[in-house]
């Protein structure tokens, strides 16, 4: 027996012994690191780098990272050809926030509050504590919490398969007709009487429980509340549509409900409206979601009113973390913050997104000149909104806002319905509902039913052979008649489709 407890204690002995070895060689440091081509990422993620950040994507598609790796290591990298800088020696010290100005902030000294690591543009990646980084929030600076997670390292040369030409559809524009411009009104006015929904305060909760019961009481499939704690208790209402024809494939309608306040003689435990920031991004949300439950569309939609965007974009941040657990096929992520203030007759909006989601900015644009009278226009890369969350779990991401800034207002305690415009956040939702729509129809096809019924059957082999052999229409997208994936529609993938159906031949695949 006493032999036996002398070789535990010895086996204990060496395992620390081994550990506080392992420990003294470790030497992480924190790298800047800049991916140029696929090649490039390849030999990051051959290396097991991991990145915590990643700056908004280059217009020839490379990125700068923020990534760790061990010193001793780093000679590697320079093997491989990379090209990188230390940026900090004792990493994860304090934490780190991506700083980004807006259009109204206060320009004061970043140093000042933290220290500055790399500047890309407008983007300042900051080591600073939570407390300083939420200080520059009051200047107006944007600011988001980076994570000690690893995120994806996905070189961005997915194909976006987008119909060729988007002509009016007329059965968008009566989807489209049953926004209502009364419930928009109504239910932004109710998440200014709840005083408050700062992330700390008790009405946050009472907002909460509203939303998750509005979106029971549309019939949505599912309705639940997605928990997480960084520094309290926090949930995001999550309500699910599913798809009729890839329920698998999911898209996401994001915008925040917390609110905040900030100045002399404000309080956000007693006074954020948040009317416009960002009741308005909230309710239209919602009524998407009341006529998407009663009309679902071919792919699943997860409407998703985020908690804690004002502390970081926080609650995004723990969603699409979520998800990408999951391996979700996220084709795209619509972000609306901030979309009633307009000025006269401008009837501007502003889309934000970056290199890498370029098309899905300018099918946003052709949805505002189609449906509405608004005059939509790309706006730059932004950090400014819960879109930027999903953009660093690798997925694409869009955000859509006023095109005249809601100055005066801006975490304000006057951030009143009575300051918006109601039938400019009609058109608005009319260009986020008709990009949701669209997006969803040329996402959400199955590879070989061009008939896009869901069902692969004997009218998919005769709408080829209409097609191929008649000027029938071609299968839009290209990828919904191409059976054997070969980036061609002909004859064989008529061949491929009778086998399936009739002689117990493979089944089309799931994607190409
Ligand atoms: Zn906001």
């Amino acid at each position: 027996m006493r032999a036996v407890k002398i070789t535990i204690l010895l086996l204990i002995l060496l395992v620390l012994m081994v550990w506080g070895a392992g420990k003294a060689l470790s030497a992480p440091v924190l790298i800047k690191l800049q991916l140029t081509g696929e090649s490039d990422y390849q030999k990051a993620n051959q290396l097991g780098i991991s990145v915590y950040h990643k700056f908004p994507t280059e217009v020839d598609g490379s990125n700068l990272v923020i990534a760790e790796f061990e010193k001793p290591l780093l000679l590697s990298l320079d093997n491989a050809g990379l090209v990188y800088q230390i940026v900090d020696e004792e990493p994860w010290s304090e934490g780190y926030y991506l700083i980004s100005e807006s259009e109204r902030t206060e320009k004061t000294e970043l140093s000042d509050y933290g220290k500055i690591l790399v500047t890309d543009r407008n983007f300042h990646f900051m080591k600073i504590s939570d407390e300083k980084a939420r200080l520059l929030a009051g200047k107006g600076y944007y600011i988001g919490k980076v994570f000690r997670h690893s995120l994806p390292l996905k070189y961005q040369s997915r194909k976006i398969e987008l119909p060729k030409n988007q002509p009016f559809s007329p059965s968008i524009d009566s989807l489209l007709s049953l926004i209502s411009q009364d419930s928009l009104y109504a239910w932004d006015l109710r998440l200014q009487n709840f005083k408050t929904r700062y992330s700390y305060s008790d009405s946050i909760i009472k907002a909460r429980d509203w939303l998750k019961n509005k979106f029971i009481g549309f019939g949505i499939d599912s309705v639940w509340l997605f928990h997480y704690n960084y520094d309290s208790d926090q949930w995001n209402p999550v309500a699910t549509v599913v798809g009729t024809v890839r329920p698998d494939k999911v898209l996401v309608v994001g915008g925040h409900y917390d609110s905040v306040v900030y100045g002399s003689g404000t309080n956000p435990y007693t006074w954020a409206p948040g009317a416009d920031d960002n009741g308005t991004g909230t309710v239209a949300n919602m009524e998407m979601a009341r006529i998407i439950a009663q009309n679902p569309l071919p792919v699943t939609v997860m409407f998703v009113p985020f908690a804690q965007e004002e502390q970081g974009l926080i609650g995004s941040d723990y969603f699409a973390g979520y998800l990408e657990g999951l391996s979700t096929d996220l084709p795209l992520m619509l972000d609306f913050d901030m979309i009633a203030h307009n000025i006269g007759t401008h009837k501007a909006v502003k889309i934000y997104g970056d290199a890498s989601t370029m098309d899905w900015v300018n099918l946003m644009i052709s949805m505002a000149s189609t449906y509405t009278n608004l005059v939509a226009s790309y706006a730059g890369q932004s950090s400014g909104s819960d879109h930027y969350s999903f953009y660093q779990h690798g997925y694409d991401a869009i955000f859509a806002s006023e095109g005249d800034f809601f100055n005066y207002g801006w975490h304000k305690n006057c951030d009143i319905v009575d300051s918006l415009s109601f039938p400019y956040m009609k058109q608005v939702t009319r260009m986020c509902l008709a990009t949701l729509i669209s997006v969803a129809r040329s996402t959400g096809y199955k590879i070989g039913d061009p008939t896009q019924d869901g069902v692969i059957d004997v009218a998919d082999v005769l709408y080829l052979i209409n097609y191929l052999y008649k000027a029938g229409p071609a299968p839009d997208p290209q990828l919904s008649g191409d059976a054997t994936c070969d980036g061609h529609v002909n004859i064989d993938d008529v061949i491929f489709l009778i086998n399936y159906l009739f002689k117990g031949g493979p089944t089309p695949p799931g994607s190409c």
